[in-house]
C-alpha cells in the first residue's frame, strides 16, 4: 500500500500546497482518494486518471471536499465520459445533497450526482470492502466518528497483506481515534496548531495531542498534516516528537510512503 500526499495545507490551500487530499494505492483495486479539498484535483492528475478513483470523504468542510464538483465535471463531460462507470463516493450523511448544491447551476437547485457517483454514507456502512476486477478483496476500510464540529470520520485502511494506514479525519483529541489508530503502520494525523492556552475545544489537535495519540495507539510512523499556512510547522513537529518516540514526518505535497 502506498500513500501519496496530494495536499496537506490545513483549513485553506496554502502557497505551497493544496488543501487536504491523499492518494492511496493498493495493487489490484481502484486507486482511493481520501478527501478532496481545493487544488487536490490538479495534483491528482500528476499520478492517475482521476476518473478511476474511489473517493472517501472524512467530512464536508470546504477544505476537504470542494474539488469533488470539479471531478464530477471531468467524469461527466471529459474525454473519458463516454465510457466512465459510476465510482463510489463515500462520506458523511448528506454528501449527495451537499456536493449536489455545490455543483448546481441555479440558486436552490441540487445537481443529481447519480450519473457519475455511487454515493453512500459512513453512517450506513462504516465497513467497506474494495474488490478488484477479479472479485478479490484488496482493501478494507473502517470509518469511525471523531470529534470535529460537523459529522466527521477517521478511517482505518487495511490492505490484504495486513498493512494499516489510519487517517485522523480532522479531529480534536478523542479516544475513538486512539482505538481506530491502534497498531497502525502509518498514522496520517492532522495537527493544526501548537499546544497553547486558549485553544478552542472540539475542533483540532495540537502537535502534542497528535504525538500523544500516536504513542497511546502504538503506531509505527506518524505523519503530521493539515497544518495551516499561519502555523509554525517545525514547532508542531517538535511537540509531537516530545510525546512520541517513533518517526515523525511532516506531510508535504508529493511525499510518497510505502505503508
Ligand atoms: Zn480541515
Ligand atoms: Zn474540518
Amino acid at each position: 500500500m502506498f500513500l501519496t500526499v496530494l495536499g496537506c495545507s490545513g483549513s485553506i490551500g496554502g502557497p505551497t500546497s493544496p488543501a487536504s487530499g491523499y492518494l492511496v494505492e493498493v495493487e489490484g483495486v481502484a486507486p482511493v482518494v481520501i478527501d478532496m479539498g481545493p487544488g487536490v484535483l490538479g495534483a491528482l492528475q500528476r499520478y492517475i486518471a482521476p476518473e478511476d478513483a474511489t473517493i472517501l470523504l472524512s467530512h464536508l468542510h470546504a477544505d476537504h471536499c470542494l474539488d469533488v464538483p470539479g471531478l464530477l465535471v471531468l467524469r461527466r463531460y471529459g474525454p473519458e465520459a463516454e465510457r466512465a462507470v459510476r465510482v463510489p463516493l463515500i462520506g458523511p450523511s448528506g454528501t449527495a445533497y451537499r456536493i449536489g448544491v455545490a455543483s448546481a447551476e441555479e440558486p436552490g437547485a441540487i445537481d443529481d450526482l447519480s450519473d457519475t457517483f455511487e454515493v453512500s454514507s459512513w453512517d450506513d456502512t462504516p465497513d467497506v470492502e474494495m474488490r478488484g476486477d477479479d472479485g478479490v478483496v484488496g482493501l478494507r476500510v473502517r470509518a469511525d466518528r471523531v470529534d470535529h464540529p460537523p459529522e466527521s470520520y477517521g478511517m482505518r485502511l487495511t490492505s490484504e497483506s495486513g498493512r494499516v494506514l489510519v487517517y485522523s479525519g480532522d479531529t480534536a483529541y478523542c479516544d475513538s481515534l486512539v482505538h481506530l489508530a491502534a497498531g497502525a503502520h502509518v498514522f496520517l494525523c492532522e495537527a493544526s496548531w501548537t499546544h497553547e492556552e486558549g485553544r478552542p475545544p472540539g475542533i483540532h489537535m495540537s502537535g502534542a495531542e497528535a504525538g500523544r495519540t500516536a504513542r497511546l495507539a502504538g503506531v509505527g510512523r506518524l505523519v503530521l498534516t493539515h497544518i495551516p499556512p499561519w502555523t509554525d510547522r517545525e514547532a508542531v513537529r517538535a511537540e509531537a516528537a516530545a510525546e512520541f518516540d517513533g518517526e515523525v514526518l511532516l506531510a508535504e505535497p508529493d511525499l510518497r510512503l510505502e505503508v
